[in-house]
């Protein structure tokens, strides 16, 4: 066992070529843990760390690292972010429970989303969490009535379009003139009407997020201005406001192309709140993948090869239902064995799905694969978005630190599905 001051922390390959977790043979923890394939497995060290990271990366500036919930819910990596310092954006009442139970303070908390229910609005008022990110002039009146009902006052951000396009996958692109999310510019004096019309409506704040994986930050710069360019103007009239929040969306290099570290948007985006005299307000973000996505793997098995005119296949027991988005988004995520390193030649590495898109894309698996496999940097987006299509229970979920297992959320099981649908 390495000494544990000295370990690389996330996933490496050690000198033998065999995958490791934080300095231990992801094999030997994958066995240690007793669940089957496919499996989930995260290591909390790892993200911890780079939590702290980000953390140091605001120095004295006033700020609240907002981890974007949605892009893995366990408790285990809530509370494990939450014990580095990171606050929750979230974007639903599960996710709000879910925030809450792990310990983070309600007025560490930001909710977005561009169809809160009543109900939804009800407990964030409740909890009286740190501000409710509107996006939409008519969800304010819909906030102000929810206020009154509950006999609360309603501290908001308006979450701005700010009609900057990123270069990303259109489906994971938010910030531009068509999308569903935010207040475009043009509508912002109604907005700012109807929160004087309404006692109950307090606007503390300005946000946007304009989309996932930008690897440099270029346009979250570009949209960071036009959130200071409001914050200005809202001040100037003579009006306070207590946050700017210029949302996520910092890259992850899945193996294809690197990405600016998120710490490096962090420096930007503050230079860029000085410069334009907003130093004292608090910089929110809402990181969600970077925090997260190479921090966990999804761990599956070789079922068998099948050889083809023009390709070979390695079968393995994880699916597009466990992992959606090289399906969803083209989303490519490296596949290596446990036990060695890659070598040619390259195998079409496909799931059991009754779907051609059940498609993880070739890896040099060796010349006959078999065993254990590894889907690289499916730490995010990954267990939230599984389902049990074709009758496929929910992965189990693995969770590692000091180089052991600390915590096992199993598979709920056939079992259980079987008895599910059949009482439908
Ligand atoms: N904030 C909001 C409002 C989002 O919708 C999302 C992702 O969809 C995020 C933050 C997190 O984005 P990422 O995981 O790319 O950092």
């Amino acid at each position: 066992m390495p000494d544990r001051t000295e370990v690389q922390l996330g996933f490496r390959r050690d000198a033998q070529g065999r995958l490791t977790i934080s300095g231990a043979l992801l094999q030997g923890v994958f066995e240690a843990a007793q669940v089957g394939t496919p499996a989930y497995v995260y290591d909390l060290d790892g993200l911890r760390s780079s939590a702290q990271a980000l953390e140091a990366a605001f120095g004295a500036a006033p700020h609240l690292t907002a981890y974007a919930v949605k892009a893995n819910t366990a408790g285990s990596i809530v509370r494990a972010l939450a014990a580095a310092g990171t606050g929750a954006d979230v974007v639903s009442g599960g996710e709000l429970e879910v925030a809450l139970g792990a310990g983070i303070p309600p007025r560490r908390i930001v909710m977005s989303g561009v169809a809160k229910t009543d109900a939804e609005l009800d407990l964030a008022l409740g909890h009286d969490i740190f501000a409710v990110q509107v996006e939409s002039v008519e969800e304010l009146d819909r906030l102000a009535a929810r206020a009154r009902a509950v006999g609360r006052r309603a501290r908001l951000g308006l979450r701005l379009k700010p009609g900057v396009e990123i270069d990303s996958h259109a489906h994971i692109a938010t910030g531009h003139d068509a999308a569903k999310f935010g207040i475009a510019l043009d509508d912002l004096p109604a907005a700012w009407q109807r929160v004087a019309a309404h006692p109950e409506l307090e606007a503390v704040g300005l946000s946007s997020h304009i989309g996932s994986m930008q690897r440099t930050p270029e346009h979250y710069l570009a949209a960071a201005k036009v959130v200071c360019d409001v914050a200005r103007a809202r001040r100037a009239a003579g009006h306070t406001l207590e946050y700017i929040d210029f949302g996520g969306g910092f890259a992850v290099d899945y193996g294809d192309a690197p990405a600016s570290e998120p710490a490096a948007f962090v420096s930007a985006a503050l230079a860029l709140k000085a410069e334009q005299g907003l130093a004292d307000l608090t910089l929110v973000i809402e990181p969600g993948r970077s925090l997260v996505a190479p921090f966990g793997v999804l761990v599956a098995r070789v079922v068998q090869t099948k050889a083809g005119k023009e390709r070979s296949w390695a079968m393995i027991d994880a699916g597009m239902n466990d992992l959606v988005r090289p399906a969803l988004y083209g989303a490519k995520h490296r596949v290596e064995l446990l036990a060695s390193a890659p070598s040619t030649p390259e195998w079409r590495v496909v799931g059991p799905v009754c779907e051609s898109s059940d498609d993880f894309g070739s890896h040099p698996l060796g010349p006959e694969p078999s065993g254990l496999v590894a889907l690289r940097d499916a730490g995010a987006y990954g267990y939230v978005l599984a389902s049990e299509y074709n009758g496929r229970a929910l992965p189990a979920e693995v969770f590692v630190s000091g180089g052991r297992v600390a915590h096992v959320s199993p598979s709920p099981g056939r079992g259980a599905w079987v008895k599910r649908r059949l009482e439908a």
